[in-house]
């Protein structure tokens, strides 16, 4: 109330502050000249302009294009794998075209920006660069995201293809030779750490990688999209087939004679499932699938990869979804495979969007119990508004908050059944077209005719709420976040890394 007040004492500065937002996104649309109680109206309605204004499409636009600056078309790498030597060659092609309105071009790649002497050799459009050299490579640091970026210092011309060529190294654990993907959402860390691309949801390329095993040890892949061995050789092509979310590609490579490996067709969908031997139960994923992809089916829609699924299934820990893949728990498996419709097939546009993936995930999960309560009255939070756009990252309120927050839109709709009915329509019509909160709220409006903006903006949206970071947590929630790819005893105790009496976690 006091804050509301002191902002109707001070309404024109206020006024100003908010026609000066408002101009900057191009929208005016109202005028000085109104009844006190109008005003006292438009003032706050004025306010609600403003967060929108601050999260309007067009200078989400304009910062998402400036921070990141070019569009990936395609990502092709090559490793070279020398596992007992615990290190990967690598050799990557990005081919992308400039963003509208940007000239200098970035990339992200952790390895190259953490230790320099990865890098072997950079080529921008032919043009051979020298990464120490600050007239041909500046690393680059921002306000509003700890995901640091390689500007390359030439300026590109728009609307032509433009291809950068990097040859680096990467230096693996010693321990278990396991070389994978290894990603988390939650912290906002992507395959940046493997190959170069943008680390940020909405940036969606054709990813083509190929694997050379050289050890005398045979090994075992398995991986997003179409994953295919060449005959006679240590060699694996990993094909996405079509533009994906590069944080959604997934692969493990292992020593074939530490694990197990089953394939069977469920509910029409080719399922893998790769283990290690004396790990996880392969049948107990298997039994899993059998009844929770033809409910996801039934209430969602055709299953979204056409590779169908493929699973490490952990001994321990939590889970990691991908396209068509995931590394998971049998704990997190129902969970993660969900997500092949939230998360991996219908993507958001930014990171702090993806608090919607877990909501709608955990929703659909708590709300099969019809007690299950929807958001307190009152609730309100950052949830969106506290992050920037371009941070890595999300708010892990989304898993409980978020969960009761879709409990409120799916009694608004009229209960649980109607609630699953917009997701169909949501999936059907939005995969692989990335999507912010903003528009998730445009789309149930589509739908239903339910407005719900004043909610949203103060579930999602409303001003300096402390994050409770883990306010609602049970220990089991926040273990459903973390893989955990530790060898079972035995591994372990084949390869030195323990002792026999003691393990290692
Ligand atoms: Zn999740």
């Amino acid at each position: 109330m006091a804050k509301q007040k002191s902002q109707y004492k001070n309404f024109p500065v206020f006024l100003m502050s908010c026609l000066l937002v408002l101009f900057l996104s191009g929208i005016i649309f109202f005028s000085c000249s109104e009844p006190a109680h109008e005003k006292e109206f438009r003032s706050k309605k004025s306010q609600e302009s403003e967060i929108y204004s601050n999260n309007s499409t067009t200078s989400i636009d304009q910062l998402l294009n400036s921070t990141f600056r070019i569009d990936i078309k395609e990502i092709e790498v090559v490793f070279d794998y020398f596992p007992e030597e615990w290190r990967v060659n690598c050799r990557s092609f990005v081919r992308f075209v400039m963003r509208e309105g940007q000239k200098r071009p970035v990339i992200h790649l952790d390895p190259a920006i953490n230790s320099s002497n990865s890098v072997q050799e950079i080529k921008l459009d032919n043009e051979n660069l020298d990464f120490f050299d600050e007239s041909d490579v500046k690393i680059l640091s921002y306000l509003e995201t700890t995901q640091k970026a390689i500007e390359f210092q030439r300026d590109l011309d728009e609307d032509v293809e433009h291809v950068l060529e990097m040859s680096y190294n990467l230096e693996l654990p010693e321990g278990y030779p396991r070389f994978s993907t290894e990603l988390n959402d939650i912290h906002g860390r992507g395959n940046e750490e493997i190959f170069p691309t943008l680390n940020t949801p909405h940036e969606l390329a054709h990813h083509t990688i190929t694997f050379n095993v050289h050890s005398p040890k045979e090994f075992r892949c398995i991986g997003s999209g179409h994953v295919e061995k060449s005959v006679g050789e240590q060699q694996w092509t990993l094909d996405t087939e079509r533009e994906v979310s590069s944080y959604t590609v997934m692969f493990v490579l292992m020593p074939a004679e530490d694990t197990v490996y089953e394939t069977r067709e469920v509910a029409g969908i080719d399922v893998r499932i790769m283990a290690y031997k004396g790990g996880a139960s392969i049948s107990s994923g298997f039994s899993i699938l059998e009844s929770w992809l033809p409910e996801l089916i039934t209430n969602l829609g055709p299953f979204p990869m056409p590779r169908g699924l493929s699973i490490f299934l952990a001994s321990y820990g939590g889970g990691m979804e991908f396209y068509g893949g995931t590394i998971t728990s049998i704990w997190a498996l129902k969970h993660e495979v969900f997500h092949m419709y939230f998360g991996c097939s219908t993507v958001n546009r930014t990171y702090r969007d993806t608090w919607m993936d877990e909501a709608i995930n955990e929703w659909y999960e708590k709300s099969a119990d019809s007690s299950f309560s929807s958001i307190w009255d009152n609730y309100s939070s950052n949830i969106v508004s506290g992050r920037s756009p371009v941070a890595v990252g999300f708010d892990q309120r989304a898993y409980d908050e978020g969960a009761r927050i879709m409990q409120a839109v799916s009694q608004k709709l009229g209960g649980r059944s109607e609630m699953i009915g917009f997701l169909y329509y949501l999936h059907l019509n939005y995969s692989f077209a990335p999507f912010t909160t903003l528009n998730f709220l445009a789309y149930l409006k589509d739908y239903s005719g339910l407005d719900i903006e004043d909610e949203f903006i103060r579930w999602l949206y409303s001003d300096s709420q402390a994050y409770s970071l883990y306010s609602i947590f049970s220990a089991g929630e926040a273990d459903k976040m973390m893989i955990d790819m530790t060898p079972p005893r035995m591994l372990q105790e084949k390869y030195g890394l323990i002792k026999s009496g003691k393990e290692s976690r």
